[in-house]
């Protein structure tokens, strides 16, 4: 199969008939006279970014020479097992991804439900509207690429300008007329708690971890995590019983009516798209309230929610000290207890810890011998220093 002559490069995060968009225009083609050339005949090309069809990532990556892994990523598919545990909706499909955590509510709180034809996220002709950000397709040149995150009710603000996504109802991928005919809407910023909400889902999507205040999490238990709170925040008023003080506190908080007006129960992918958004600033709201230790959630996930540990006051020091230059010695020393305790588990971090202690060994093997031996004493597994695993070896 010959290449394409052009096709420019993805950006992070876009969604993969953005991305054809783009090659076509510079074809001077349409999407559909891609996909001709790749052998299929689509009727809904926009279902490309859900599950592509057999074999197309392989010619796609044959025709632009981009890696079959960069090109799966730009669709909802490439994000199973993370984001969706799998594409076809299956019978228990609901409380196996929102049952198994809890956050907000004791464990055993919620009802059991079945849900047909469910999938996490995925948008509903009800729910999220096309969103864009004012900034992002201003500053590119027509057509715009287009973030998957703008196509499902996951985010509500731009990662990169951190204003608020805005709902857009002009033709996919040409946000230009935006701007120029209908003047554009104005950027919105948004308050803290949802850019931090934001960032932790953008890192999720693009480094596949997320940095929580005490644990590095998996960004499959991150998308569990925040699916479960807008679960709490959405289960009826029998099913919290007397717990339902906590998440009307949070609702009350986020500005919101109670379950963002629902009524009766819907899963959260059924809701309109004002009730996902309110949903979606509620758990945010949640998240800052329980990490500012506003709010004790009850539930077993609870704690990794909680701040860090406050290394500046020690109960157990009997004067705390205002010289500087004791005061950086402490720090130095309280953030070197914190890496030895993230070494215990990260081998990342491991390997970054033995190389600064042996950085200035020069031909002394005494030195590395000492470190290793020191490394077992802390409890810091030493296997975590083969080359095995290191995931940038080649
Ligand atoms: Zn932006």
């Amino acid at each position: 199969m010959t290449r394409w002559p052009v096709h420019p490069a993805p950006v992070p995060g876009e969604a993969l008939t953005s991305w054809l968009r783009r090659i076509a225009h510079r074809h001077g083609a349409e999407v559909q006279d891609l996909v001709l050339d790749l052998g299929y005949c689509l009727s809904c090309p926009e279902d490309l970014d859900t599950v592509p069809p057999e074999g197309f990532i392989d010619h796609l990556a044959a025709r632009t020479g981009a890696a079959t892994d960069t090109i799966r990523a730009m669709t909802l598919n490439g994000q199973t097992p993370w984001l969706l545990d799998q594409l076809q909706p299956a019978a228990q499909a609901y409380t196996t991804y929102t049952r198994q955590l809890t956050v907000l509510l004791p464990p055993g709180r919620r009802r059991d439900r079945a849900v047909d034809h469910w999938r996490p996220w995925a948008p509903t002709d009800a729910g999220w509207q096309h969103r864009a950000c004012p900034l992002c397709t201003m500053e590119s040149s027509p057509p715009c690429p287009y973030q998957l995150t703008w196509l499902v009710p996951l985010m509500l603000s731009c990662p990169v300008h951190h204003c608020r996504l805005e709902r857009y109802n002009g033709p996919v991928g040409y946000h230009d007329i935006w701007h120029t005919s209908l003047g554009g809407p104005a950027p919105r910023p948004v308050n803290a708690a949802i850019r931090r909400m934001d960032e932790r889902t953008w890192q999720a999507l693009t480094t596949g971890h997320v940095a929580l205040p005490r644990h590095r999490v998996h960004a499959g238990i991150w998308f569990r995590l925040l699916r479960t709170l807008l679960d709490e925040l959405g289960a009826t008023l029998t099913e919290c019983g007397t717990y339902g003080r906590l998440t009307r506190e949070v609702w009350e908080r986020a500005g919101h009516p109670v379950r963002a007006g629902q009524h009766p129960w819907r899963p959260y992918e059924h809701l309109t798209d004002q009730q996902q958004t309110q949903s979606l600033e509620a758990a945010a709201t949640a998240i800052h309230l329980l990490e500012t230790r506003v709010l004790a959630g009850l539930g077993h996930e609870a704690a990794l929610f909680l701040p860090p540990p406050n290394m500046t006051r020690d109960p157990g020091r009997p004067h705390q000290t205002m010289d500087p230059t004791a005061l950086r010695w402490q720090e130095i020393k309280d953030s070197l207890d914190a890496t030895v305790e993230e070494a215990r588990t990260t081998p990342e971090t491991a390997r970054q810890l033995f190389n600064f202690c042996t950085m200035y060994r020069g031909e002394d093997d005494h030195i590395v011998r000492e470190v290793r031996g020191s490394f077992t004493k802390l409890g810091i597994p030493l296997e975590y220093l083969s080359p095995m695993n290191d995931p940038h070896r080649l």
